[in-house]
């Protein structure tokens, strides 16, 4: 007999309870990632997410080497080459961690009927979120619509269950009816990675996908910023958050081992700080159950009502000016070109870039949601539009539609001296603390630097007259 663990957004060795029982049962073992970009609905990944994912299988490929097993990387539609693979290997038992996005979860579950009538034993295990979609029902057996009911619920019942020790040594590769190690393609003819123009620099300087990344980065975390993660996280010119979302994106640590990890650092109790940062966890938990009720949250407004919303197709000008830092405001300018450096932004940024260009541009949310897909390493199809839809309104617990951020107000709260704003825009270098929040307002000049392409008072003025027309019905 012998055993196939199916990894796909569980990209490590710890605290996966999948690879824990296939090496319990002790059988040979084939791993194998598969790249689907055939499965109906599945939605294709983007460009940075793909950088990552090549970086990461690079990792995972070494780690379980490591521990005398191997990884076995396939492309194709998932369940046909988990079933060729199961056959060659003369499989008779199907391990993989749940997951919870409806085109994977039809794959799955074709997957366990077929494996029923072929025999083989196939078994699922809770890795990713620590409290499933399904688990967590309002009085009456729904799902919660809004967050912090949603979160009260999950933290009232048990605690999330200890991490499972990463297993060591794991059973020698399975192989073929000739005594061969089953095929595994070359991860470089993937074409993951950017060529002409390789646009990564940024992004290798700025993270290391895998999971000993990911483990330094919450190592990181709790001897840091932790402690004071209730202000600093607030703050985009400093360290003051985890990082760790591309990680949990890919699975390279579990949600239990970051919960654990914490409470064993912080004996004998935590400070309040840890409690916020728990809840940002239980976003992502929310994001995914929301996901789970509305499989098409990335492409239809979760408020019906918001179908009859008028938005006004940005000029190519105004959305090339969004996407590439040249909205003449600082902060979001700012927030876009981190994004496209590193792949990542800072929260409250995202929130001020997302709200200018649903706001002022008044451009459609699923434009803006397109692009973070695309350009962030920890895109993911439930948290990315879930946050989107609550910047436009249109979202379950969304931001209230009269909620416009000023993104001038919000760098001189959160970036008094600049920061970060210069740390980005190097035209403003030479601007006073002042004038780097408004530019357009400076006695010398920010050569190379655009002035507003909108106004901010006046765009508000129209977001708020539409949002208004909506409610009127
Ligand atoms: P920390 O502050 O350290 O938080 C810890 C973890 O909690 C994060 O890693 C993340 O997994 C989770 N988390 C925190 N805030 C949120 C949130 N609002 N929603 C869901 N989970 C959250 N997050 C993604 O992981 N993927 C996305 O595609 C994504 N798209 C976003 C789009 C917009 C328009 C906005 C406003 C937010 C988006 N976020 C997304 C949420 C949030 O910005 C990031 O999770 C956070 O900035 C990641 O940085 P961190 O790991 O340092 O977070």
């Amino acid at each position: 007999s012998a055993t196939l663990v199916w990894l796909r957004d569980d990209l490590r060795l710890d605290d996966n309870p999948a690879l824990t029982e296939a090496a319990a049962r002790g059988t040979p073992l084939t791993v194998v990632y598969v790249l689907d970009e055939e499965s109906p609905g599945v939605r294709p990944l983007g460009g940075a997410v793909k950088w990552w994912l090549h970086h990461s299988l690079a990792a995972l490929a070494a780690d379980l080497e490591a521990a005398g097993s191997r990884l076995v990387l396939r492309r194709g539609p998932a369940a046909q080459i988990i079933q060729d693979l199961a056959a060659e290997t003369s499989a008779d038992t199907l391990l993989w961690n749940r997951r919870y996005g409806a085109p994977e979860r039809a794959v799955d579950a074709g997957l366990k009927t077929w494996a029923t009538a072929e025999g083989i034993g196939a078994t699922s295990f809770q890795a990713n979120l620590m409290f499933e979609p399904w688990t967590v029902r309002t009085g009456s057996g729904g799902p919660y619509k809004v967050f912090t009911p949603f979160w009260r619920a999950c933290v009232a019942g048990p605690e999330p269950r200890l991490p499972l020790a990463p297993p060591g040594r794991l059973p020698a590769p399975a192989r073929t009816g000739d005594g061969q190690l089953p095929a595994s393609e070359p991860l470089d003819d993937w074409g993951l990675l950017p060529r002409q123009p390789d646009w990564s620099a940024g992004l290798a300087a700025t993270w290391t996908p895998g999971e000993a990344g990911a483990h330094s980065r919450l190592a990181d975390f709790v001897d840091g910023p932790a402690a004071e993660y209730g202000t600093g996280r607030d703050i985009p010119g400093v360290e003051g958050t985890s990082r760790l979302s591309p990680h949990l994106r890919f699975g390279e640590i579990s949600p239990f081992r970051i919960w654990h990890t914490l409470r064993e650092h912080f004996v004998p109790g935590a400070p309040a700080d840890v409690g916020i940062f728990r809840s940002e966890l239980g976003w992502r938990e929310f994001c995914w159950q929301l996901l789970y009720e509305n499989p098409d949250l990335a492409t239809r407004n979760y408020r019906p009502e918001f179908d009859r919303f008028e938005w006004q197709p940005p000029s190519g000008a105004e959305l090339a000016a969004w996407q590439q830092g040249g909205t003449g405001y600082p902060l979001v300018d700012a927030g876009m070109r981190q994004l496209w450096q590193t792949g990542w932004m800072h929260n409250r940024v995202r929130m001020a870039a997302a709200s200018f260009l649903v706001k002022n541009l008044l451009a459609d949310w699923r434009l803006g949601e397109a692009w973070f897909w695309d350009t962030l390493v920890d895109a993911d199809s439930a948290s990315n539009p879930a946050n989107w839809q609550w910047v436009a309104g249109s979202g379950a617990d969304a931001s209230p539609y009269f909620r416009i951020f000023n993104p001038v107000t919000q760098s001189k709260k959160f970036d008094a001296a600049g920061r970060y704003l210069r740390e980005y825009l190097p035209e403003l270098a030479a601007l006073d603390d002042k004038a780097v929040h408004e530019p357009w307002k400076a006695d010398c000049a920010a050569p190379g630097y655009p002035a507003p392409i909108v106004d901010l008072a006046e765009t508000r003025a129209r977001a708020l007259a539409t949002y208004q027309r909506l409610k009127d019905g």
